[in-house]
């Protein structure tokens, strides 16, 4: 447990409910630090998970986390990475080996990487906050270096999986695709990224193996 009294942990409580309750608002646009279009987005905080994954497009190769220059913008940007902060190689690596166990986790194949995550939450503490109304929750109870902006996710990842918006996120069945979206369908039965581009795309190259 922390040092801090009853009244600041509240008080930082109020204010992230807010911070939150301002971006659910705002989801019909996407924020800048989100990598590319986005067809299916989910719902804030989950999207930051979403976004940190689809910082690398397997389709075409590119990775918003590929050294640390480039992985420190986009971190700071995303607000996982306190704008002071340096990125060494060894950071950056850490951040995509976190990306890559997310992204393990919805392609329901939660392989060793998932011991990336384990190491995360092992060396990061949550605390217990109260809201006004009297609902209580977990927090990240720092913000200061990378592994604490990751952890942040972490955290999200939680609270999607105790509400169950988890099990929409998933990862476009086109192999070479690989991008996270968000499977608003009643049924939950979504498997594309976008159907037009990576369903299609699919099914036709299925056809064409079969009429082989
Ligand atoms: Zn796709």
């Amino acid at each position: 447990m922390t040092t801090h009294n009853v009244t600041l942990v509240t008080m930082t409580c109020q204010v992230n409910l807010l911070v939150t309750e301002a971006r659910i608002c705002s989801v019909s646009e996407l924020p800048p630090w989100y990598p590319g279009s986005e067809t299916k987005p989910a719902p804030m905080p989950l999207l930051r998970v979403q976004g940190f994954i689809n910082t690398r497009d397997v389709d075409d190769g590119s990775d918003l986390l590929e050294d640390p220059v480039t992985a420190r913008r986009w971190l700071t940007e995303a607000e996982l990475l306190n704008d002071t902060a340096e990125l060494t190689d060894a950071q950056a690596q850490l951040a995509r080996d976190v990306r890559e166990a997310i992204r393990s986790l919805i392609e329901d194949d939660p392989d060793s990487r998932v011991g990336a995550l384990r190491d995360l939450a092992t060396a990061h503490r949550a605390r217990l906050c109260v809201a006004d109304d009297g609902t209580i929750g977990l927090e990240n109870a720092r913000h200061d270096g990378l592994g604490d902006g990751l952890f942040e996710l972490l955290l999200i990842i939680y609270r999607a999986q105790q509400d169950g918006s988890w099990s929409r996120l998933k990862v476009c069945g086109n192999p070479d695709c690989r991008w996270a979206f968000f499977d608003r369908s009643r049924n939950q039965q979504g498997s594309w990224c976008n159907m037009a581009v990576c369903g299609n795309r699919l099914k036709n190259r299925e056809l064409r193996a079969r009429r082989r």
